[in-house]
């Protein structure tokens, strides 16, 4: 079973998940509700936009061969209406933003730029610029503004309600099956006992997946044993993707690989060179893909985070999942030891990065307090105070 660079691992996702997946079906959401969806179908302008030629300032629509100039003050035209006479020559007409550009019109002085004298404006220098937007600058009738699998972001939002669609079409969202295993693992209203820990991450996942437009379905917590298991993991097969914690080291009770096998899975790989989380499954059994997330929380969320919430992504219809890296200024000296790609809580401070201090994968607190990843990469051992670092946004 190969072992593969952080790079290869996600590259690997990427192409298996979009090679081997079904089209979701599409279904319709008012518009309230679209944000965060993947849309099913193309997007149309459905008239220019503007639609007609539009002031984009307060002041007066002229002939711009006329300034500068003394120009007699004709009318007024303001948002939602409409002038119905010409500006002839050494005319203007008082405009308002977003008001229609009169007949005769071809710019539109600022009104801060003009000054007043009874019916007349005057204007003592050429405008700089036309500030009109012409019919059809934005968009033309019949263009299509958005393809199919865009996420629905607030200015998608603005898009669709500008061209009249209050119903967009949008892909189902995929199920994500979530089986937590480990026989310490107890239920959040339970009193843990010293040696237990509550289960964290099936509630922590549930919630990336409902961020990456997934529809998550919460399995009972599996108990180290084969069997059990198996059957747990056989419950999940009806869904597009199946998220295990746990259980996937080296340990003996570590029985995940042992159970997708003998349920004919396939396995793309089991080991990658990050950390957390090196101990990492991912494969296909029947049609639903799985990962197999090692269960050290951090390890969790950070292996969903770079790897699973694209396959979330993509088979919810996203044409090109993203991570979300940035370069940030670390605030101090930085070291690790090269080989591994490790992702580490640190806090972002505009574009200033500082590691978090941690106890290792099992710090829940720390990966609070951080609200970013720094991203060390595995061929470099250094980074002074001041050096630029990769930050994978949270
Ligand atoms: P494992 O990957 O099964 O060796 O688990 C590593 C550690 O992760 C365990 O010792 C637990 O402390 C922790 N862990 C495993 N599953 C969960 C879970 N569902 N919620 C919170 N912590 C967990
Ligand atoms: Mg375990």
């Amino acid at each position: 079973m190969p072992t593969l660079t952080f790079e290869a691992a996600r590259e690997c996702v990427v192409e298996q998940v979009t090679r081997n997946r079904t089209a979701p079906a599409a279904e319709t959401v008012p518009l309230a509700e679209a944000a965060g969806r993947i849309l099913a179908g193309p997007v149309f302008a459905d008239r220019d936009y503007p639609a007609t030629a539009r002031s984009i300032r307060d002041g007066y629509a002229v002939r711009a061969g006329d300034t500068p100039g003394r120009l007699r003050l004709i009318g007024e035209v303001r948002a939602g209406q409409t002038y119905s006479g010409d500006v002839s020559a050494g005319e203007c007409v008082a405009i308002m933003t977003g008001a229609p550009v009169p007949q005769g019109a071809d710019a539109v002085v600022m009104i801060e730029h003009t000054g007043r004298d009874g019916d007349f404006v005057t204007v003592p220098e050429a405008p700089a610029a036309q500030f009109i937007n012409a019919q059809g600058a934005e968009a033309r009738a019949g263009e299509m503004l958005l393809e199919p699998g865009r996420r629905i972001g607030y200015a998608e939002v603005a898009l669709l309600a500008s061209v009249g669609v209050a119903a967009p079409a949008v892909y189902a969202r995929p199920r994500v099956a979530i089986l937590p295993t480990g026989d310490e693992v107890v239920a959040l209203d339970a009193a843990p006992l010293p040696y237990q820990v509550r289960n964290s991450n099936a509630h922590a996942l549930a919630a990336q997946v409902r961020g990456a437009g997934g529809a998550p379905v919460l399995l009972p917590v599996a108990p180290d044993a084969l069997e059990a298991t198996r059957e747990l993991i056989e419950q999940a097969l009806d869904c597009e993707l199946l998220l295990l914690s746990g259980g996937v080291s080296a340990g003996k009770y570590d029985v995940v690989e042992q159970a997708l096998a003998s349920l004919g899975a396939s396995f793309y790989f089991d080991r990658v060179l990050i950390q957390p989380g090196q101990p990492l499954v991912f494969g296909r059994v029947g049609r639903t893909f799985f990962f197999g997330l090692p269960g050290n929380p951090a390890s969790t969320l950070v292996t969903f985070e770079i790897f699973a919430r694209a396959a979330v992504e993509l088979l919810g219809g996203a044409t090109e999942p993203v991570l979300p890296f940035t370069l940030a200024r670390l605030t101090e000296r930085f070291q690790h030891r090269r080989g591994l790609t490790r992702f580490l809580p640190a806090r972002l401070h505009g574009t200033d990065v500082a590691p978090v201090p941690w106890r290792g994968s099992s710090d829940i607190p720390a990966m609070a307090r951080a609200n970013a990843l720094l991203v060390a990469d595995a061929d470099r051992d250094c980074w002074e105070a001041g050096d630029l670092i990769r930050v994978l946004l949270k």
